[in-house]
């Protein structure tokens, strides 16, 4: 087998004091990998400006005039790690057979990509990096990534644990991921939904060896809001549950008044008004469930999913035809 186009997407946010490390060491990667004829000559390393506001896209412009291996693709405005990562990877789907994507201060290790490879090489579509410790992260850091893979889980989004978006997808995968159209991006939970062969390599994080991080707890909490938002209406079935529960319980208040009345034990109208505010309380609580399951529905309707992925087809042959399929 020939050795296959690999193309290296990072998004940039105001990366302008990493980005002479980060290209001088990927640029040595790829010519390592060359070498050892593990991917191909024509390899690239795509950087995505997502709209910085410093020297970024003037200093990928200077690498792509330097040496060829250095693409660049410019967003008109700061979109968020996400999009860029997804715009740079349908650019980079044009062009390669695999696309490994990382984050531009090279916190995850470089060395991951030859495992990559080697899953790639054995037929995986994708490959997850998982973080191996989290030894380098603050405390804060670490426990709110921590509570925050814990309660995805929770909600019913399949999530890869520690696996941030370093991963190898293969030119099949990311045409999976391009029939997901929805907007509301948060790749880590829609590319366990492609499906196809898929394994996870492990990598040791390192520090951020220049700039600050482009992730301020702000950015993490809408980031966490979203994924949860967008892959999970269990938040709505909650509602549902809540309704049912109250309404429940204001039966359970009826009865308790009926008893306090006839034994002659309350003051005029208080019989009459616990009871509305328990079964109204309930009503409501219960009708909004039931209105937001249906929402739910549309929401999850106007994502227009891919219903399904074929994975592989198996075609008869017929007498006419002679063979030509792979
Ligand atoms: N990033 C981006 N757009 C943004 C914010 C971040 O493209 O609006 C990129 C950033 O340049 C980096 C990656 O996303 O390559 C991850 O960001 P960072 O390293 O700051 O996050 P952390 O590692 O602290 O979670
Ligand atoms: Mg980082």
């Amino acid at each position: 087998m020939a050795a296959s186009k690999l193309f290296i997407v990072i998004p940039c946010y105001n990366e302008q004091e990493v980005l002479p490390e980060t290209s001088s060491r990927l640029r040595q990667k790829l010519q390592t990998l060359v070498q050892q004829v593990k991917i191909h000559a024509d390899s690239r390393v795509l950087f995505v400006d997502d709209g910085s506001s410093d020297r970024t896209w003037a200093m990928i412009e200077r690498l792509h005039r330097e040496d060829p291996v250095f693409c660049g693709l410019k967003l008109s405005r700061n979109e968020g790690h996400q999009k860029a990562l997804l715009a740079g990877l349908m650019e980079a789907k044009k062009h390669a057979d695999a696309v490994v994507s990382m984050d531009a201060d090279l916190q995850d290790d470089i060395e991951v990509i030859d495992k990559f490879l080697e899953e790639y090489a054995k037929g995986c579509d994708v490959v997850y990096g998982v973080r191996s410790s989290r030894k380098t992260d603050s405390f804060f850091k670490r426990n709110t990534a921590l509570g925050f893979y814990r309660f995805m889980k929770r909600m019913g989004v399949e999530i890869v644990e520690n696996h941030a978006d370093c991963r190898l997808m293969s030119r099949r995968a990311l045409e999976g991921l391009e029939r997901f159209s929805e907007v509301n991006l948060f790749l880590r939970g829609i590319v366990p939904l492609i499906g196809y062969p898929s394994a996870v390599v492990t990598y040791e994080r390192s520090e951020r060896f220049a700039g600050e991080s482009k992730y301020p707890l702000k950015k993490m909490l809408a980031f966490a809001f979203d994924g949860i938002t967008s892959f999970s209406t269990k938040p709505i079935r909650f509602i549902t549950l809540l309704g049912f529960l109250v309404f429940a319980a204001s039966l359970g208040v009826l009865a308790y008044t009926f008893i306090r009345k006839w034994m002659g034990a309350t003051v005029e109208g208080w019989a009459f008004l616990s009871c509305s505010i328990w079964m109204i309380g309930g009503v409501q609580l219960l009708s909004l469930g039931i209105i937001g399951e249906y929402v739910g529905k549309v929401y999850a309707e106007s994502k227009r999913r891919p219903p399904y992925l074929v994975e592989k087809y198996l075609e008869g042959e017929t007498a006419s035809e002679n063979g030509g399929n792979k």
